[in-house]
């Protein structure tokens, strides 16, 4: 298990107040194998972007995390996600938390030698 910085989940606090990573589409995180995790109040926003019902969402792209508290997207068998199309995200506009929030707002460590997000000083004004 990794000792993750900061929360996979939920965390909404940016780790480096100084630096922001900007992301490169690179896709690697998508390809990664583990859970991505699907919060309660992500599944209406999902489902809805995907034109399902709740119960479609759940029953045909999650599985229930490895900790059993809660649901994941599914994984193929090639261990990417299974919003992953091609080099793009299927659910790109309300991709889930955890997606959202690496590297910025959790990491572990030796990210950096794995994700291609380039680092950008974040202007005092901005923080
Ligand atoms: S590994 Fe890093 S650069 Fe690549 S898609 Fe994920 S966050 Fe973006
Ligand atoms: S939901 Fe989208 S961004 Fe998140 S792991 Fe899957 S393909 Fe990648």
């Amino acid at each position: 298990m990794h000792p993750f910085h900061g929360s996979p989940g939920n965390a909404d606090v940016q780790l480096d107040p100084d630096v922001f990573y900007v992301c490169q589409r690179c896709t690697a995180c998508c390809r990664w194998p583990g859970d991505v995790r699907i919060e309660e109040d992500e599944i209406p926003k999902i489902a809805g972007f995907l034109g399902l019902t709740e119960d479609e969402f759940i029953g045909q792209f999650t599985r229930l995390r490895t900790n059993r508290q809660g649901l994941s997207l599914i994984e193929r068998e090639t261990h990417e996600c299974v919003m992953l199309d091609g080099n793009a995200c299927r659910i790109h506009p309300v991709k889930p938390a955890q997606c959202e929030g690496f590297p910025n707002r959790w990491n572990f460590p030796g990210w950096r030698d794995v994700c291609h997000a380039v680092p950008v000083p974040v202007p005092p004004s901005a923080g």
